[in-house]
């Protein structure tokens, strides 16, 4: 190996350089920490980075799944209860991250909504008639009913951040860096990512993990079909809720004394910025829904880009063509609930444990060249 001036060698021997510190890169990190594995997690923080900007819903029943990977999401779900206590035992701190399993509602506006729902309630899903929504949710006693998913919910996943960046930085086994993958190389049998500031890592294995910004690193063996796809959220000062309710055109999330009230969908490129005719989108969706909340005020506006790939599935465990390259990617709209958990599968691999089978997940199921859709 051969440095230029000015570039410096830190690899020293890393298991792990993983690409990205959203939530995908810190649980592999902390799940690999737990298994003896050592990490390198260079992160640039980005405007738009997703998971501290997310809705933090855990709704695996309502998101529209393929059966193929609706048990494992299902799995994510049951995950998260224990997923916590030890996060919280790791990062030392005496307060938990709120997680609300008070199930999630779909709410029917009219008389086709609540068939339409009817026809569509399995599991342990529970119908609910107009009386049935209005004893549980007095704000919500004009809709024509609802289903209740109960045990779907939401975690504050800004805490959760604030909760795994504590557990990271008290984890010896790893180290942190604020620098930019510039770009990878995988010729050789060799996994040695360059950053923006020209050090080179070294790493038994390397780990992308980078968001919305997955396919664009130079070096990959294949184009990625992640794109952002961005969301705007607002918060309100007012809690007329105690459920998750996905209402017409979006969803509302009690969170503290506020509610969140998302989302939007846009094709925006990497721009972040909000816009007054997403306030206006998501101020409807919200009044719509409890005419009370006209007199809310907005506390915050934001948005954030979702990392999406074609079919809306993540893109878990070994490229096909370099087993040392690991996808932790493409969390599309899911990834707070199903990123802990994939993690978990991801560790148990790469330390040659038994773990799920990721097949619904794999690289390989877009071409080499994958056009970006
Ligand atoms: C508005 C909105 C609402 C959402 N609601 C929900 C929800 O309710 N439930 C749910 O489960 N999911 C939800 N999601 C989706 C979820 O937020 C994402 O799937 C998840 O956060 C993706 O995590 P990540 O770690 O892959 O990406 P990110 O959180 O974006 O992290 C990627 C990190 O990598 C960094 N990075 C990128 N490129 C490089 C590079 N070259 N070098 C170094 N660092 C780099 C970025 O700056 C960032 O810090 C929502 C998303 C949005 C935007």
């Amino acid at each position: 190996m051969s440095l230029a001036r000015g570039e410096r060698d830190v690899s020293k021997t890393t298991d792990l350089v993983i690409a990205g510190g959203g939530i995908a890169g810190l649980t592999v990190a902390l799940a690999a920490a737990e298994r003896g594995l050592s990490s390198v997690v260079i992160d640039e923080p980005r405007p738009g980075a997703a998971s501290r900007a997310a809705a933090g819903m855990l709704a695996p029943s309502v998101e529209g799944l393929p059966p193929s990977v609706r048990p494992l999401a299902l799995e994510a779900r049951e995950y998260f209860p224990r997923f916590l206590a030890e996060l919280q035992a790791k990062a030392d701190f005496d307060v938990a991250v709120a997680l609300n399993r008070n199930g999630i509602l779909e709410v029917a506006s009219t008389e086709e909504d609540l068939t339409r729902l009817r026809d569509r309630t399995r599991d342990d899903a529970v119908l609910l008639d107009q009386r049935g929504l209005a004893e549980l949710e007095p704000a919500l006693a004009t809709h024509m009913g609802a289903v209740l998913h109960p045990k779907d919910g939401s975690v504050d996943n800004i805490a959760l951040m604030s909760m795994l960046d504590l557990a990271a930085s008290r984890q010896r086994l790893i180290r942190r860096i604020s620098d930019s993958v510039a770009s990878i190389e995988l010729s050789g049998g060799r996994h040695v990512a360059w950053t923006g500031e020209g050090t080179r890592h070294e790493g038994r294995m390397i780990v992308l993990a980078s968001g919305a910004w997955g396919s664009a690193i130079p070096g990959l063996p294949r184009n990625l079909p992640v794109r952002p796809l961005r969301g705007q959220l607002l918060l309100l000062d007012q809690l007329p809720l105690t459920h998750v309710a996905y209402v017409a055109g979006g969803y509302l999330v009690p969170r503290g004394t506020t509610l969140l009230v998302g989302a939007t969908s846009e094709e925006a490129g990497f721009k972040n910025g909000v816009t007054g005719e997403g306030q206006m989108e998501l101020l409807g969706i919200a009044q719509r829904a409890i005419p009370e909340l006209a007199s809310a005020r907005v506390i915050e506006h934001w948005a954030g880009l979702r990392p999406v790939t074609p079919d809306a599935l993540p893109i878990l465990g070994r490229d096909p063509g370099v087993p040392g390259l690991i996808y932790a990617c493409g969390f599309s709209r899911n990834g707070i609930l199903l990123a802990p958990w994939a993690a978990s599968q991801l560790a148990a691999l790469v330390a040659g444990e038994d773990a799920s089978d990721l097949a619904p997940f794999a690289a390989s199921r877009f071409a080499p060249n994958a056009a970006l859709k």
